[in-house]
């Protein structure tokens, strides 16, 4: 969590950033890239006395490079790395005691509502899942020990949208922390931190790392007590990426501005042609002027991102159409290069099944990769159509 050479960076662009911000080439080979520091334990030259390094779960120099490369993006003070995105948002949850209460989002990814119920839940931690689009229903969730609101949007997988700046305002008069997911939005879309939000967290596994080839997680915050208590989390519970993963985020990250302006713009032309297809009931994504949360998407993001999810006329058609599709794969995850489709019911979310969180059977959820558009359309006709 050094900061490094970032203050050098702080005045210049998104793009200019994701690729220099913690990142300068190495000062003792001149290695343009970050190298891999696959090192466990580093040597003192006396006793406590050594380069700002000790031990590998506690700090190394390739994870500081993206935890200060992620600051910068998000806008924030201190990032840190963490071994997945539910092991960043665990910390986030230890930093709460017994007996606090949570406010959170009724539509967050599975493993998230998991975590909360069948984890945090257990060791004392009360929460409540809540339609935050709905002023009434958030104040009467609310408690006198309610301490975070935690919010995910746009949502996994029905797309949802929530007014960060309004939810942090409501939160900060009752003194509970705002927890934003930023997973969809990606800072190349959505900046919570400058929304009022006090933490933001991250499946970097997802267009962070872009690539679908690692797992990872991410969180940033700008107040100093949230950094420092995260931090000793993160190196007393130990759930630290290893230096090849962080690299591979690292080098993901170069490119999330280019990749996220392709996710986007495919995503518009998949929403058009899903539209026009009979077998289609409905198509959620905010981009669409129709989408409940589409004047608050239009204000809070830059754009509407590359998730689209749509309902068909029923469960049967939904799975069935899932089986048939040749370049979008049919696997879990999002954001990586390739177009990814699903079945939340019975994929994704099926930990949510019986829950007030169970999502529709006749769902599918596309993650809009950056192949050319022309073949994603073409394997929707093919594959709904049959
Ligand atoms: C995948 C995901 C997570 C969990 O991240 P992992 O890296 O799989 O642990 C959390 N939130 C959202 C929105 C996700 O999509």
């Amino acid at each position: 969590m050094t900061a490094g050479d970032a203050g050098r960076w702080d005045g210049a662009g998104f793009a200019t950033r994701a690729i220099h911000a913690g990142q300068d080439p190495d000062p003792r080979t001149g290695a343009v890239i970050v190298p891999v520091y696959q090192t466990s334990t580093f040597r003192q030259t006396g006793v406590g006395e050594h380069a700002g390094w000790d031990y590998a779960r506690s700090g190394n120099p390739t994870r500081d490079a993206l935890e200060t490369a992620i600051a910068s993006l998000e806008g924030g003070a201190h990032g840190l790395a963490f071994g997945s995105g539910l092991a960043a948002g665990d910390a986030v949850l230890r930093g709460l005691a017994p007996g606090d209460h949570v406010v959170l989002a009724n539509d967050v990814y599975g493993g998230t509502y998991r975590q909360f119920s069948r984890v945090h839940s257990r060791w004392g931690l009360a929460f409540d899942p809540v339609d935050l689009s709905d002023p009434e229903a958030l104040a009467a969730a609310w408690r006198p020990e309610t301490r975070m609101l935690w919010i995910e949007t746009p949502t996994n997988p029905l797309l949802s949208v929530f007014d960060i700046s309004q939810l942090a305002a409501f939160a900060h008069e009752r003194d509970a922390l705002v927890v934003v997911d930023n997973t969809f939005a990606t800072p190349a879309l959505q900046q919570p931190l400058a929304l009022g939000a006090d933490v933001v967290v991250h499946s970097a596994t997802k267009y962070l790392g872009g690539h679908s080839d690692v797992v990872g997680g991410a969180l940033v915050t700008s107040a100093a007590d949230l950094a420092e208590q995260y931090q000793f989390l993160q190196n007393a519970v130990g759930a630290v990426p290893g230096p090849w993963d962080v690299f591979l985020v690292l080098r993901g990250l170069k490119t999330l501005e280019v990749r996220m302006r392709a996710h986007c713009d495919n995503a518009r032309a998949v929403v058009a042609a899903l539209q026009e297809m009979p077998e289609v009931a409905t198509v959620l994504y905010p981009g669409l002027e129709g989408h409940p949360g589409h004047a608050v998407a239009a204000r809070q993001m830059r754009d509407f991102g590359g998730m689209v999810s749509f309902r068909m006329h029923d469960a049967e058609a939904a799975v069935e159409s899932c089986r048939r599709f040749r370049v979008f794969t049919l696997a879990e995850s999002l954001g990586g290069v390739e177009s990814l489709v699903e079945h939340p019911g019975r994929m994704t979310h099926l930990s949510t099944a019986g829950s007030p969180l169970e999502v529709p059977a006749d769902l599918v959820r596309l993650s809009v990769g950056i192949e050319d558009a022309d073949d994603l359309i073409a394997d929707l006709h093919a594959a709904l159509a049959a």
